[in-house]
């Protein structure tokens, strides 16, 4: 997946910056050029910047609905495939649904905004007058449904998928909810590339490789969190983003000597080569914190669940 190595910052808004991916700009000449049924290149120019500026709004809804949650932001890049905003919400289903979901909301909202537009160019006969504008609006209108149609497939880690895996969280937990999202993305991946090995859609098949690789990876990182559960909690230490207590076991891993420990069990050193760690990284939400701020974290109220 791409970073932010390579790209180019172009703005920042309510704290996130927005890249541009060096392969964001390959992607944006070859659709530019590809022929259309405007009269000049510019439209062409204003279709593609319309499809990454959906793309955009859509990346935004994800990231502001996830800092509603109380999970972190982080910035936005935008590559050939669209846009990559990495959202670490709370640990929790609610947050989680809610994260994802907005994203796809934004479209839901902007669906009918277009469709005014593409009614009201209709009525005043915009295809006489300004036959571009005519054809962009008719254009800008069907990409935002395409891509909400696109993101809410129930195929892991599109959106669709991972409202499917919150939605599941519920009932089954967090390992399970994303092996069995995971599976249903995986089965729906390999029937989308037979569909775009037919049409001989390179993009779409290229998009569901990538795909495939993030559903074999939630099927693994299932069975790490199935067998983390089985292990104790520390008691005195808590995150002090998610308020989860750290599991008692060797499960993180030295960056320096590669060995397994548990940083908590050393006191934020490893034993094996001895470098300190100025961070302990949350293994349920994935933020970074040291050692003193997990152990001053309030510890949350013990809610007593049925026996
Ligand atoms: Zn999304
Ligand atoms: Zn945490
Ligand atoms: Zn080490």
């Amino acid at each position: 997946m791409p970073t932010k190595r390579y790209a180019l910052r172009i703005f920042r808004l309510f704290g996130i910056s927005v890249y541009l991916h060096w392969t964001w700009f390959l992607a944006f000449f070859v659709l530019a050029s590809l022929p259309r049924e405007y009269n000049s290149v510019g439209w062409n120019i204003m279709e593609v910047l319309a499809l990454f500026f959906i793309v955009l709004l859509h990346e935004f809804g994800h990231q502001l609905a996830c800092r509603q949650t109380g999970g972190q932001t982080h910035d936005i890049v935008l590559w050939p495939m669209g846009g990559v905003a990495y959202v670490s919400p709370p640990p929790r289903p609610g947050a989680q649904l809610w994260s994802i979901a907005a994203g796809p909301l934004v479209n839901v909202i902007l669906a009918p905004l277009f469709a005014l537009v593409v009614s009201f160019s209709n009525h005043l006969d915009w295809s006489f007058s300004y036959p571009n504008l005519f054809t962009w609006v008719h254009v800008v209108y069907y990409i935002n449904i395409t891509l909400l149609v696109f993101n809410m497939l129930p195929i892991y880690p599109l959106d669709g998928g991972q409202i499917l895996r919150s939605i599941l969280w519920f009932f089954l937990g967090k390992a399970n909810s994303l092996r069995v999202a995971s599976l249903i993305g995986f089965a729906g991946a390999c029937f989308v590339v037979y569909y775009a090995i037919q049409h001989q859609w390179l993009w779409l098949g290229t998009l569901m490789i990538f795909v495939l690789i993030q559903c074999w990876q939630g099927f693994k990182q299932s069975g790490i969190l199935k067998s983390r559960d089985q292990l104790p909690r520390r008691e005195d230490c808590h995150c002090p983003f998610c308020k989860a207590a750290p599991v008692i076991g060797n499960v993180w891993r030295c960056p320096q000597c590669h060995s397994n420990l548990d940083p908590f069990a050393s006191q934020g050193a490893c034993p094996g080569c001895n470098i300190p760690f100025n961070t302990m990284q949350c293994l349920e939400c994935g933020n970074r914190s040291p050692l003193p701020a997990w152990r001053q974290a309030p510890i949350p109220p013990v809610i007593s669940s049925s026996p």
